[in-house]
């Protein structure tokens, strides 16, 4: 059965004059910025002070796109009689995001907490070579991780605070104990003249 001559003009009409009350949904990018989740797939950032180059985020990267240079170096013994011990100093630490797939692997397996999502977003380049982020590059993304999210009311304390704490505690109490107490003949300090 052949349609009915202008059907099809006033289904496209109808279309419009639903449609053309209601709010547009079009993000004008980049003059409105999109309102992302905090814990977006932005941009990876490497808080190297935390990397012992265990190699295991290069290893376990589907795409083999983070590079890790590093060599070894003698720390010299501790205490007198003592082993001299070696470690591991990050030579190179580089992502190239022009391979990179988001996945999250490289992150969610790091032993060492030193990988972060940061929501930025905006590095597009010309040069696609300017896609690999160097150690510097990455390091500046830490500053824009946002601070992890408030812990449950009921929530053990986590490990590294307590320890902190107690530390903190034990050196303020050895603080008080060292510092000579006042003599009660001494004038008071601070009185007028
Ligand atoms: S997010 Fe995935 S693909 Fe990208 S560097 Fe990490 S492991 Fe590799
Ligand atoms: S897994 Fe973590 S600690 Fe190991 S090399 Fe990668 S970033 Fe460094």
């Amino acid at each position: 059965m052949s349609p009915i001559p202008g059907s099809g003009l006033a289904k496209g009409l109808a279309v419009t004059l639903r449609t053309m009350t209601k709010k547009t949904v079009t993000a004008q990018y980049p003059d409105a910025q999109p309102e992302l989740p905090p814990r977006s797939r932005g941009v990876i950032g490497l808080f190297e002070e935390n990397c012992t180059v265990c190699m295991l985020c290069a290893r376990e990267c589907p795409d083999w796109c983070i590079y890790i240079d590093s060599h070894k170096e003698t720390v010299p013994a501790a205490a007198p009689g003592g082993r001299e011990r070696s470690r591991n100093v990050l030579d190179r630490f580089a992502i190239d995001f022009s391979l990179c797939m988001y996945c999250g692997i490289c992150i969610e397996v790091c032993p060492f907490d030193a990988l972060f999502w940061s929501p930025e977003f905006e590095y597009a380049e010309t040069d696609i070579h300017e896609l690999t982020h160097e150690r510097d590059k990455l390091r500046d993304w830490m500053w824009t991780v946002p601070a992890p999210p408030a812990l449950d009311p009921g929530a053990e304390e986590p490990k590294e605070i307590a320890a902190a704490r107690k530390t903190a505690e034990k050196l303020a109490a050895a603080q008080a104990q060292a510092a000579p107490l006042p003599d009660p003949t001494d004038p008071p300090q601070g009185g007028a003249s």
